[in-house]
């Protein structure tokens, strides 16, 4: 771990997810997409490193993070909602493979969106989320992160899969190839996939079902 960085403000979203604004360490630098190791400097926790994905930009004087806290089960994400402004936690260099390497879909399960808000923000920004289709899948309604935002962004395409609950205007049950086939993913399709291993290996089926070139497929390396 290499820097120890104060939180100077802790906000609760949605459904367990918890908004981090920490300073940011002089020089540090990373890409859009990548995660760092995180542990919390509190006596019991120091050793317990998490990975977790930068969700400001490179260039923004802080650094954000955006958790989901799972607080029936006793690791580092329950502790995230008890954080005190002032406290630190310890990160260390940044890393990871997702990047926006262009035109695509983004396949999101849950906190496997954090890789991409960085991305589609910035895109927003610029005016070009209109190349970016966000297939986003999570529980419920209530769950999706940052659902708001998403729909606020006029150009960027999205598509939400609920898995337990039936709503006007989203999909219902679990991405297939039938729903990324529905959605325009074809053989030539640009996908980012992030969510939980089950999930991922799902979808990376699907997409291989129908021919996508593993070359054109953007996760994280197992
Ligand atoms: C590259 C990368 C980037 C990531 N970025 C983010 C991010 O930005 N934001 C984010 O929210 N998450 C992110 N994650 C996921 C995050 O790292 C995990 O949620 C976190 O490590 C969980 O830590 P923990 O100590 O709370 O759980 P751990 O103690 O590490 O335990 C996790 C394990 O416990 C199991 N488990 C979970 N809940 C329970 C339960 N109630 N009872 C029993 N078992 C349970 C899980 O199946 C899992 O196997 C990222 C993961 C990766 C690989």
């Amino acid at each position: 771990m290499t820097h120890r960085i104060a939180l100077e403000q802790i906000e609760a979203l949605t459904g367990n997810v918890y908004r981090l604004r920490l300073e940011k360490p002089d020089g540090f630098g990373f890409v859009p997409g990548q995660a760092t190791d995180v542990a919390i400097d509190r006596d019991g926790w120091r050793e317990e490193e998490r990975p977790f994905t930068f969700t400001s930009q490179p260039e923004d004087p802080f650094l954000e993070f955006t958790i989901k806290s799972y607080p029936d089960h006793d690791g580092v994400t329950a502790q995230i909602p008890t954080l005190q402004k002032g406290e630190h936690l310890r990160i260390g260099g940044p890393w990871g493979a997702i990047r926006d390497e262009g035109r695509g879909v983004i396949v999101a399960g849950g906190a496997g969106l954090t890789p991409f808000i960085p991305i589609l923000r910035r895109r927003i920004a610029a005016g070009t989320a209109g190349e970016m289709t966000l297939i986003q899948a999570d529980k419920d309604w209530d769950s999706l992160i940052l659902r708001e935002e998403w729909h606020r962004a006029r150009d960027l395409r999205t598509v939400f899969v609920l898995e337990e609950e039936a709503r006007a205007g989203c999909e219902r049950g679990r991405v297939t190839r039938e729903l990324l086939e529905k959605h325009g993913v074809t053989g030539s399709t640009r996908v980012y996939v992030c969510g939980p291993p089950p999930m991922e290996e799902a979808v990376e089926k699907a997409l291989e079902e129908i021919g996508i070139d593993g070359g054109r497929v953007i996760h994280e390396a197992a």
